[in-house]
């Protein structure tokens, strides 16, 4: 079995769903670094500062078992998911040292192996040499379909055109930025999800990390 899954792709791929459902199945550990940089926005946001290394200096990151984010302590976990954190968090993923900071706790995190790490850059910078590499993606209208259903779900307000706008821009600010940005490792597996299930994604993954 695969001790170190990466997971990489655009927004709304649906990266965090099927890895944390392929890590409850494993019985391996997920993190999900967009979180991490969601944190550090929200951070940036609420703090009116601007963004320097003083400011994460000594910030604190939590990912519990239970998939909750605390940000200094504070469960931020529904306070990360606002379309106007979700910009930020592309703000702040520019910044060469917010990347080494987030990327220093990820490689920490991975440490005991048994893990699967969903993000950007995953397979590219953050664990090279992880056992599987999957590159997650799907047509931007089914992306933004899926991202307009779970924010419904959550009661959020949400306008489907204005998910497809706001994913199309970062994406374009994720894959063009200079420091790692979004690509597909040369030795990834893409996997379009754009005509298949959750479960059919799932079973995919599973069947590869064997
Ligand atoms: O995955 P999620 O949509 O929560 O990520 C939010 C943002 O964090 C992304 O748009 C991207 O800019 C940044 N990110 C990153 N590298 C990662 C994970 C996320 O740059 N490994």
């Amino acid at each position: 079995m695969k001790k170190i899954i990466a997971v990489d792709g655009p927004a709304g791929a649906g990266k965090s769903t099927v890895s944390k459902i392929c890590a409850a199945r494993l019985g391996y550990t997920y993190i999900d670094t967009g979180a991490m940089y969601r944190a550090v926005a929200l951070k940036v946001l609420q703090s009116g500062k601007n963004l320097d290394e003083n400011l994460l200096k000594d910030i604190e990151i939590r990912l519990d078992a239970f998939g909750k984010v605390f940000l200094d302590g504070r469960d931020v976990t529904k306070e990360i998911r606002t379309p106007e954190v979700s910009r930020g968090a592309s703000d702040v993923a520019k910044f060469g040292f917010v990347r080494k900071k987030l990327t220093e706790l990820q490689r920490d995190m991975a440490k005991s192996g048994k893990v699967i790490m969903d993000g950007r850059d995953i397979g590219t910078q953050v664990l090279p040499n992880a056992d599987l590499k999957i590159f997650l993606t799907a047509s931007v209208d089914e992306r933004a379909r899926r991202r307009f259903e779970e924010l419904k779900s959550k009661n959020f307000a949400a306008d489907l055109e204005q998910i497809k706008k706001e994913i199309t821009l970062r994406d374009k600010q994720d894959s063009e930025r200079e420091i790692a940005p979004l690509a597909q490792a040369p030795d990834a597996i893409l996997i379009d999800s754009t005509n298949m299930t959750i479960e059919e994604v799932v079973l995919e993954i599973l069947r590869l990390a064997k």
